[in-house]
């Protein structure tokens, strides 16, 4: 049997074509793409963390089966509004605001706010999420970008409308352009890190003792809405943008005892063999390569049979 998994980081670089998963925002009639300065100064494309994160919470709803594992809010996949919950509020007047306790039900009640957090006031309990995410960021020497015209057309003598793409404004037929706009078209190899951490799900982190939750289930949804997320490319205007993946390759780094896996950034060349040199300097650490998204969704279905890892704690109560 193989040791509990303490922390999972799953280090990648991914190649999407033609896409526009994620925006600055759009001023006037021209969307502008994500861009981040590295450290050495060079600009790069990038799709942020937030954006990542979501569409991994979006997957952990989606996969699930049974759907009343998510409190109200999450249910109906509004964990921001999570915080407002009823039932949380009645404990809180019962309990005279104890956050341990509000907090153990909270987390007893929804898988979602347990593995991706919360905050809530009145009083004061923040959940860190237990998954992380990095922006996908592009390597700088391996990415294009592109603005497109598209235009929305009024179909003359008959008003109707409809969404054409053109590169002059104009369509067949005589249609008249309405609007024109600018959208960006991006295509690169984009180097992605995530941070799992199994040991902490379920654990109320106001007093320090594990929730009465089934921590192996919601592990395997953690998992499940990872293969989800890689299987598919997911994100802003895929509804016309959807991107061409073209491929996955990457390390999955795993932690079997209370210590961080290591998550060089495969921004750098040499990511994988720097997972591997940690490995020899450290103990409890275990690595696995992947190729190809096949590859990397057997590696995850491979973790899924672990447990989490259970951290020995002080005796309960010892914040109170
Ligand atoms: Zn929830």
């Amino acid at each position: 049997m193989s040791a509990p998994l303490f922390e999972i980081a799953i280090l990648a670089r991914a190649t999407w074509n033609l896409h526009s998963l994620n925006n600055e925002g759009t001023v006037g009639n021209v969307s502008e793409p994500r861009t981040v300065v590295l450290a050495d100064g060079r600009k790069s494309d990038a799709v942020s963390g937030e954006m990542l994160k979501h569409i991994h919470a979006q997957n952990l709803w989606l996969t699930a089966l049974d759907k009343s594992i998510f409190c109200e809010s999450c249910r109906v996949l509004q964990p921001q509004r999570a915080d407002k919950s009823a039932d949380l509020d009645d404990i809180a007047k019962k309990t005279k605001g104890d956050a341990a306790r509000i907090l153990d039900a909270a987390l007893e009640g929804c898988a979602m706010c347990d593995l991706h957090g919360f905050l809530r006031t009145k009083p004061s309990i923040p959940r860190s999420s237990t998954i992380e995410f990095g922006w996908a960021v592009a390597l700088p020497e391996h990415f294009h970008r592109d603005h497109h015209i598209h235009a929305r057309h009024v179909v003359e003598g008959r008003g109707v409308e409809r969404n054409s793409v053109s590169e002059d404004g104009e369509e067949a037929g005589g249609a008249a352009a309405q609007m024109v706009y600018h959208r960006p078209t991006r295509s690169g190899q984009y180097a992605l890190v995530s941070v799992f951490q199994p040991w902490r799900i379920g654990l109320n982190e106001v007093v320090y003792r594990y929730a009465e939750v089934d921590r192996l289930v919601r592990f395997r949804i953690g998992i499940e809405a990872y293969k989800a997320l890689f299987t598919r490319t997911d994100g802003a205007m895929t509804s016309t943008h959807l991107p061409h993946t073209e491929g996955i390759e990457g390390i999955v780094v795993i932690s079997n005892s209370n210590f961080p896996a290591p998550a060089p950034s495969p921004l750098s060349e040499s990511y994988r063999e720097d997972v591997v040199a940690a490995q020899r300097v450290l103990t409890g650490i275990e690595s696995v390569s992947f190729d190809s998204l096949p590859q990397l969704l057997g590696v995850l279905d491979e973790m899924a049979k672990r447990e989490p890892f259970t951290l020995e704690l002080p005796k309960e109560g010892r914040r109170k």
